[in-house]
Formats: structure tokens, sequence, C-alpha cells
């Protein structure tokens, strides 16, 4: 894909991994890594008009749009923002497929099998081991980070 030029790329798929927690907001926003190494921002928009079941199921579905976790965007639109940096728009969630046998289990830091206990605040951060737990609080600042995905975990379990 071409990041410089606005453009729908029709009957392609992109698969991705999630690099970072999304942000919720009248849409959903965060970033990604292609199959190349290309980093892309993405923003899925049209959260609130799915209908009912559907929302529900990817209201469920959103917790795995979580940092490793791998996801397909079906005709991923290119677009330059405002900003001169360019996004991967997507139009309703249901252009997204998320690949569930990704889900939830990995480490968030390294990436292994997570086998320790979710952290007790948010909830949604895994981790292998006492040590990758601790690395993320020194290093990736959890304590900022927890408090925003408490939000979204709180989202998401409604
Ligand atoms: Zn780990
Ligand atoms: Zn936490």
């Amino acid at each position: 894909m071409d990041a410089t030029e606005d453009k729908v790329y029709d009957g392609y798929v992109l698969e991705a991994r999630i690099l970072e927690w999304s942000y919720l907001m009248e849409g959903m926003a965060t970033i990604i890594e292609d199959k190349n190494g290309d980093v892309e921002r993405l923003a899925v928009y049209n959260w609130s008009s799915l209908k009912e079941d559907f929302r529900k199921k990817f209201d469920e579905a959103i917790k795995t749009f979580r940092p490793n976790s791998i996801i397909s965007i079906i005709n991923p639109y290119m677009r330059m923002a405002k900003d001169m940096r360019s996004l991967i728009r997507v139009q309703s969630p249901e252009y997204i497929r998320l690949d569930y046998t990704s889900e939830d289990k990995k480490c968030f830091i390294c990436g292994k099998e997570a086998k320790i206990l979710p952290c007790s605040a948010c909830l949604m951060a895994r981790y292998c081991s006492k040590e990758c737990q601790k690395f993320d609080w020194i290093n990736f600042n959890h304590k900022e980070v927890c408090k925003h995905l408490k939000k979204f975990s709180n989202l998401v379990q409604k």
C-alpha cells in the first residue's frame, strides 16, 4: 500500500498486528503494524450505528483489541489525515475480523503465554511473569495506562 495516496483498497485484506491499546472515542483508534513492518494508525468509525446484537458481539470482541492481537481489515481505506500522517480508515467495525486464536493469552510485554493473573486494577494487562509485570510498571508507565484501561474495560464489560 502507498501511504501517500488517498485510496480504498477494494477487495484487499490487510492483516496486521495491534501495537497499542485502543482508544475509544466515537470510534476507536489504535496503532497497527502490517506484515511488511509498516506501522499505521487505524481508526474504526460508526461504532454506535451498529445493530444491538452485533454491537454486543463487538463489545465482546474489542477485548481482543489489545497489543499483539492479529486483525484482518477488509477493504482498507488509506487516508492522509489533516496532520499529513497516513491513517487506515475503517468505515464500520463490520470490516474488521479478529483472530480469536491469538486472543488474550499473551503477555503484554514479551508476547509469551500469559500465566499469572491479569493486573488486578484494570483486568486487561496480562503477563507471563512477575518480572514482565514489573517491567511494564517501571518502563511503560502502567500506572497511567492502567487508569485508561480501567475505563476501557468498564466500557466493554457493560
Ligand atoms: Zn512476559
Ligand atoms: Zn492495570
